[in-house]
C-alpha cells in the first residue's frame, strides 16, 4: 500500500496515519517527526530545517526530497508506505512520481492520496490545544496561522494535482479518531486492494 496523506496541520493526518500503520503494517514515514528527531538529536539536516521549521516555513525542497527518496529506499518500504506530510509542494510531488516511475527500483506507483478536509475553526482548537501538550513551538497561534497560509500557496495545489491523477480520496476529518478512521478504511477497502494485518495475538 502506498499512500499520501494530505492535508492543513492539524488535520489529523499523523493520528490516522499511526493507526493505518497498525491495521495495514505499512512503514509510517513522517517528515515531520524525522525532522524533529533530527533537531533533538542535533544533526546537521536538524540544524539545517530548524530554522524553517520555527518560523512555520517549508523546508526547502532539495533537503526534504533527498530526505524522503532515502527513506523510502530502505527496506521496510519495499511494499509500501504511509507518507505523512509529504509531498507539500508540487516539485515534491513531481520528484516522487518520477522515483516510483524509474524502472531500476522496484517501486509501484501511488494507491491514493487521502485528502483530510476540516473547517479552520476546528484546526485552530486542536492546534492551540496541541501547542499546550506536547509544547511544539511551531504551533504556536502566530505562526499557526503563518503555517495555513504556507499551506494554502504550496501544499493545496496538490489537491489538483491528484485529483487529475485520478488518485484522490476525500477524508471528512471532523469527528472521534475512531470515525475518521473507519471512514477511511472503508473508502481504500473499496478504491484499492488492501489486506488488514492479524492483529497482535499478544
Ligand atoms: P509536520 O509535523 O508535518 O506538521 O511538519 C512540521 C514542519 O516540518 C513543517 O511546518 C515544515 O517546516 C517541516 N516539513 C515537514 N514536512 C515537510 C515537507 N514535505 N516539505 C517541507 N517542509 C516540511
Amino acid at each position: 500500500m502506498r499512500l499520501v496523506l494530505l492535508g492543513p496541520p492539524g488535520a489529523g493526518k499523523g493520528t490516522q496515519a499511526a493507526l493505518l500503520h497498525d491495521t495495514y503494517g505499512a512503514p509510517h514515514v513522517a517528515t515531520g517527526e524525522i525532522f524533529r528527531t533530527n533537531i533533538r538529536e542535533g544533526t546537521e539536516l536538524g540544524e539545517a530545517a530548524k530554522q524553517y521549521i520555527d518560523r512555520g516555513d517549508l523546508v526547502p525542497d532539495d533537503v526534504v526530497i533527498g530526505m524522503v527518496m532515502d527513506r523510502i529506499t530502505e527496506p521496510d518500504c519495499a511494499d509500501g508506505f504511509l507518507l505523512d506530510g509529504f509531498p507539500r509542494t508540487v516539485a515534491q510531488a513531481e520528484a516522487l512520481d518520477r522515483r516510483l516511475r524509474r524502472p531500476s527500483v522496484p517501486q509501484e506507483p501511488l494507491d491514493a492520496a487521502l485528502n483530510f478536509e476540516i473547517t479552520e475553526e476546528e484546526l485552530f482548537r486542536r492546534l492551540v490545544g496541541r501547542a499546550e501538550r506536547e509544547h511544539r513551538s511551531d504551533d504556536a497561534e502566530d505562526i499557526v496561522r503563518h503555517r495555513l497560509e504556507v499551506y494554502h500557496q504550496k501544499t493545496e495545489p496538490l489537491i489538483d494535482y491528484y485529483q487529475r491523477q485520478g488518485l484522490l480520496i476525500p477524508v471528512d476529518g471532523i469527528g472521534t479518531i475512531d470515525g475518521v478512521h473507519g471512514r477511511i478504511r472503508a473508502s481504500l477497502e473499496e478504491r484499492v486492494q488492501v489486506s488488514a494485518v492479524p492483529s497482535d495475538p499478544r
